[in-house]
């Protein structure tokens, strides 16, 4: 019998963050967790159609997919500057269609839209569960002051699969290699029988404890069932779903919690602000493109009782660190990347660098980072994209161009980015956390 090896570090933050990512299996999973973490830490929550009172500590507000939370220090004037920490909570996926019945030749199946650019392979051949939100008509449930609710659903076993063609009648496939049509091929199965209308409704709906009738209307999307789990001869690596971008929600929750105990300076407000729709553009009214997050910083400063001037000063000495996953050196495609930078799994955060702003970094960004990674005795590493392949982009320029906020693009490496299992340092999660732990207290 062999014995595992020591563990090479303190693997507490990233097994919390294992269970994070298995508890948020959509956008709205992922805030409401967040929410019960920051609840957790004496964050409440602030409705955006109440009144907001001017007392210092943590707040929150929720919005679909979008959390903001923030933290007044006590005795901070209403023009103290924002140190806000940015992430997305959204990832690439199967999302159902809104007539979601289907199936052909004795198989039941669920129609479905892609979302945003996920590796449509890495779907094949999973056992997918089914989660998201249902909206149940207007005094559907006890309490519901007659406006509607939503209710959040997780079936969170094997219930649908995406088949792949077997080989035997795709001889094609080891010489041209694999070929997907969006909507002919990615149409999951989930039994046989006869076709049905309202039959995934029924189902849901026995699922969540409501009536079919109540339902009125659904966000649901498909997830990998299969745990996230440590990987590697020393188990130095994390393979899971979603780490684009929960990895860097979960180290923003913790290292706001974090701000909150550790006696942040009246000088700074730390700022969570995790927005939904970032892989199709953040064009929503949850997205970093609208107004959520400018609206909920000014209302801050209103509700300690600054003005117009407070605001636009408090935001002119703002900062943002925007949290996304970057490429890691894929050992078998070393020519994609830049020679000379090839970020390695658990040599700390990357610093994203685009001069054609695909990035929001600069040389000054560079700075705020290496002092917060000083601060937090982490170690980081830069990212920039070889000249000859596009460079992806994230929520930090539109963070930076919308709100004219000083921002940083910076996050972790990974491989398989958009794929429905993705694979980081298991080490990485923990530094991220403590370099923004640092930047958020100072
Ligand atoms: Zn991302």
């Amino acid at each position: 019998m062999t014995t595992a090896p020591p563990p090479r570090f303190d693997r507490s933050h990233t097994d919390d963050l294992a269970g994070y990512l298995a508890a948020s299996p959509t956008p709205y999973h992922a805030v409401a967790e967040a929410a019960r973490r920051l609840e957790k830490a004496g964050f409440t929550r602030l409705r955006e159609t109440d009144a907001w009172d001017a007392t210092a500590g943590g707040r929150y507000v929720l919005r679909g997919g979008a959390l903001i939370a923030w933290y007044v220090p006590e005795g901070s004037p209403p023009e103290t500057p924002f140190h806000i920490v940015g992430a997305h909570t959204d990832s690439p996926n199967l999302r159902v269609k809104p007539v979601p019945d289907t199936g052909a030749h004795g198989w039941r199946q669920i129609a479905v839209e892609v979302y945003g650019g996920p590796l449509l392979n890495s779907w094949l051949d999973r056992d997918l569960g089914l989660a998201g939100r249902l909206t149940l008509r207007p005094g559907a449930t006890r309490g519901s002051a007659g406006g509607g609710e939503t209710r959040l659903v997780d079936v969170d076993r094997p219930l649908l699969r995406v088949p792949q063609l077997a080989i035997h009648l795709d001889r094609g496939v080891v010489t041209e290699g694999l070929k997907l049509d969006k909507q002919r091929h990615m149409t999951p199965i989930w039994g046989l029988g006869t076709v049905r209308e309202g039959d995934l409704v029924e189902f849901l709906a026995a699922e969540a404890g409501v009536a079919a009738g109540d339902i009125l209307g659904w966000d649901l999307m498909a997830h990998s069932v299969e745990p996230p789990a440590y990987l590697g001869r020393d188990r130095e690596l994390l393979a899971g779903p979603r780490m684009d971008n929960l990895l860097s929600v979960h180290a923003g929750v913790a290292a706001l919690a974090a701000a909150a105990t550790a006696g942040t300076p009246p000088t700074r407000v730390p700022v969570l602000a995790a927005f939904d729709h970032e892989e199709t553009g953040s064009q929503s009214d949850t997205g970093a493109e609208g107004p959520l997050l400018g609206t909920v910083l000014r209302r801050t400063v209103a509700a300690r009782g600054g003005s117009y001037d407070d605001a636009a000063r408090a935001l002119a000495g703002s900062v943002c660190l925007s949290s996304d996953t970057g490429h890691a050196v894929h050992p078998n495609y070393a020519e994609r990347h830049e020679p000379g930078h090839h970020p390695m799994p658990n040599g700390g955060p990357l610093l994203k660098v685009n001069v054609n702003q695909r990035y929001a970094t600069d040389g000054a960004g560079r700075g705020i980072l290496a002092t917060a990674c000083e601060r937090a005795g982490v170690p980081w590493q830069s990212f920039v994209s070889n000249n000859a392949m596009p460079c992806g982009t994230t929520i930090g320029p539109i963070t930076a161009a919308r709100h004219g906020i000083t921002t940083v693009d910076i996050g972790v490496a990974i491989l398989s980015m958009h794929s429905a299992r993705e694979l980081c340092g298991a080490e990485d999660p923990h530094l991220l956390a403590g370099a923004l732990a640092a930047f958020l207290t100072g």
